[in-house]
């Protein structure tokens, strides 16, 4: 998408320095003023680049941090429970509804059954009938959602991580995604200084906010991950407009080790930082 631009020198909106260009990354960090910039919609608009601290953190002598960027959209944790709880209730209504509506029909089709066949086959329809009327409009757990609301009631703020770094397995998004985002680690941020290290960002704030949806499904149980009446009708709004934070992680051999949440990622998933390029795209 970001390739069919044809020939366009991009310069620092601030200082008019050529910036360099690297691959399919749609954020840029001038090399004069360290003023970084993000590329939407063939529009160059600064950006603010954030970092985010573990608690007491203390980076040990001689491990190579890596920061990768993910977009991080704040919801407040009210609203969406209010959303999720409005989105049961309706779902109980309409199966109730469903339900009543089936009453007379169950029994104007069983009545000539029960006089032909055993009272056994009756009671096989009967209760084929009653579970798919309610299979049509299916409430979600009560112990589940209860589960949810207590958490986004002791959250507050309920943090979706949406991975912004190049990779060359799509999955990884949702994987890395939801693994930060069901874990909701506290960590502080603080602006970035941009100290000459450009942001290897391969993704825009509109495409994030795109694909957050899906990142939060994919944190819940999976009885409720499969059920697509509860979920068309949860649509995540974030309370600020996302921002972009780099999260530090360990390299070691192989893998990736967050410093924030303790987990790991295979370093395969990120796509490594190409030499930066031209000015022009
Ligand atoms: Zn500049």
């Amino acid at each position: 998408m970001h390739e069919t631009l044809g020939i366009m020198p991009l310069k620092c909106g601030h200082c008019g320095r050529e910036l360099p260009v690297m691959g399919q990354l749609v954020t840029f960090q001038c090399p004069s003023c360290f003023r970084y910039w993000v590329l939407d919609e063939e529009r160059l608009e600064p950006l603010t680049v954030y970092r985010a601290i573990a608690p007491g953190e203390t980076p040990p002598a001689g491990d190579e941090i890596v920061g990768l960027p993910f977009w991080i959209a704040d919801v407040d944790g009210a609203a969406l429970r209010r959303r999720i709880e409005e989105a049961v209730a309706e779902l109980r209504n309409a199966s109730k509804a469903i339900l009543e509506a089936n009453a007379p029909r169950e029994r104007l089709e069983l009545d000539p059954l029960a006089l032909l066949d055993p009272l056994s086959d009756a009671a096989r329809a009967r209760s084929r009938l009653v579970a798919e009327a309610a299979s049509v409009k299916r409430p979600p757990a009560q112990t589940e959602i209860r589960h949810i609301a207590a958490r986004l009631e002791e959250l507050g703020t309920f943090r979706v991580f949406i991975p912004a770094f190049k990779s060359p397995n799509t999955y990884a998004y949702l994987k890395v995604g939801r693994l930060l985002t069901r874990a909701q680690p506290a960590f502080s941020i603080e602006r970035s200084n941009g100290a000459g290290e450009p942001v290897l960002c391969a993704l825009t704030a509109r495409e994030a906010a795109a694909i957050m949806d899906f990142i939060f499904f994919a944190t819940l149980g999976e009885s409720l991950q499969s059920n697509g009446d509860f979920l068309e009708r949860i649509h995540l709004e974030p309370a600020r407009p996302l921002r972009l934070v780099e999260l530090p992680f360990r390299r070691r051999s192989a893998s990736l080790v967050s410093v924030i949440g303790g987990f790991w990622i295979s370093g395969r998933l990120v796509e490594p930082a190409e030499v930066p390029a031209g000015g022009t795209v």
